[in-house]
């Protein structure tokens, strides 16, 4: 076999409640999925279908670690979520075959330079530098799927101790088998995809010194200090 010219990337993990490690593949993100949040941002939320954008798998931030502010920006904004964690891939899978492909749960946060963001969508350009950008995704460990029903349970996070978003996951537009089935039609699902599926209304700035703190009801806590 050819041997690699540089050293090989050690594999993206996040840690499994109970022990174990996650292999993290891919993490696509919902855009815009509860109706308030909708509507904050300037959208009427009954028009739109689902759509999606990524991050990269390195700019995930685990166990409580530091996030730095970002370069380019002076607006950062939280985005509080319920993630998915695919187990087993797979393409048109139908909705009533997507649990299935379900392997777990965690709740993260899709970090975003709101004044970047802004400015592409004025002039039609990608999100990709004011979405994907490093350590742009904290997220809590992850628990296997069991008995957890995904479209309900309790959405919080707090900044330095106060609520600024609060919502339960049956304000979702789309469920997560109707994300899975919808997402696995635009690309072959594979084990280790992770989705980011949306955030509810409340999305503000942070700063440096916030400290971040989100939990999932029945699912966990995703915490981060913005330094
Ligand atoms: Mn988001």
């Amino acid at each position: 076999m050819a041997e690699s010219v540089i050293p090989p990337v050690p594999p993206v993990t996040v840690p499994v409640v109970g022990g174990g490690t996650f292999p993290v593949r891919r993490i696509f993100c919902v855009g815009r999925n509860y109706a308030a949040h909708a509507r904050e941002m300037g959208h009427d939320p009954d028009r739109e279908a689902p759509f999606f954008f990524t991050k990269p798998a390195d700019a995930l931030i685990t166990g409580g670690a530091d996030m730095p502010y970002p370069t380019m920006t002076s607006d950062l904004h939280h985005e509080m979520e319920q993630v998915v964690a695919i187990g087993k891939g797979g393409s048109h899978i139908a909705e009533s075959e997507a649990m299935s492909h379900v392997w777990g749960y965690g709740c993260g946060l899709d970090m975003t330079r709101r004044d970047m963001q802004a400015e592409a969508k004025k002039l039609g350009r990608p999100w990709d530098m004011a979405k994907g950008f490093d350590k742009s995704a904290p997220i809590s460990d992850l628990v296997p799927a069991f008995d957890i029903d995904p479209g309900k349970g309790h959405i919080e996070l707090k900044v330095n101790g106060k609520i600024r978003q609060t919502s339960d996951l049956n304000m979702l537009i789309w469920s997560v088998p109707e994300v899975i089935s919808y997402l696995s039609k635009l690309v072959e699902l594979q084990p280790g995809d992770l989705i980011f599926t949306g955030t509810p209304e409340g999305v503000a700035a942070c700063v440096k010194g916030d400290v971040l703190e989100g939990s999932l009801d029945g699912v966990g806590i995703v915490k981060t200090t913005i330094i």
